[in-house]
């Protein structure tokens, strides 16, 4: 369930502060210590899955809760309607360098000229 190695593992256990959005007993989301536009949050579960990778069929539901809630989160600051972009990194080779499986939303400026 926990990774005691894991930053994000800490977050969630409150050991390592964290500017919550969002949190009930299966997901938590908070802004991103680095964000890369006016508006970029991290949604996580509370289960240590790794990466995406790891996922398996009884996540589904859980993946469907953390897409719900950055729609609804992305409404409440004000970026539903002028768009964002919705991130999971998949590995090394993808930039992911926390491994702890999250979802970004990133939004509030041009992201057309970013790739
Ligand atoms: P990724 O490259 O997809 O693994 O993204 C990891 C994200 O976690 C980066 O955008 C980091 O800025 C963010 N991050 C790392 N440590 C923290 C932290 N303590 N609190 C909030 N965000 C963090």
């Amino acid at each position: 369930m926990r990774d005691n190695n894991c930053i994000f593992c800490k977050i969630i256990a409150g050991e390592i502060p964290s500017k919550k959005l969002f949190e009930d007993d299966e997901i938590l989301a908070f802004r991103d210590i680095n964000p890369v536009a006016p508006v970029h949050f991290l949604i996580i579960p509370k289960e240590h899955i790794a990466v995406l990778d790891d996922i398996e069929e009884r996540h589904t539901a859980l993946l469907g809760k953390m897409l719900f809630i950055a729609t609804k989160l992305a409404r409440e600051m004000g970026i539903g309607e002028s768009g964002y972009r919705q991130v999971i990194n998949c590995r090394k080779s993808a930039g992911q360098i926390v491994f702890h499986l999250h979802m970004h939303i990133i939004g509030g400026r041009d992201m057309r000229l970013m790739g």
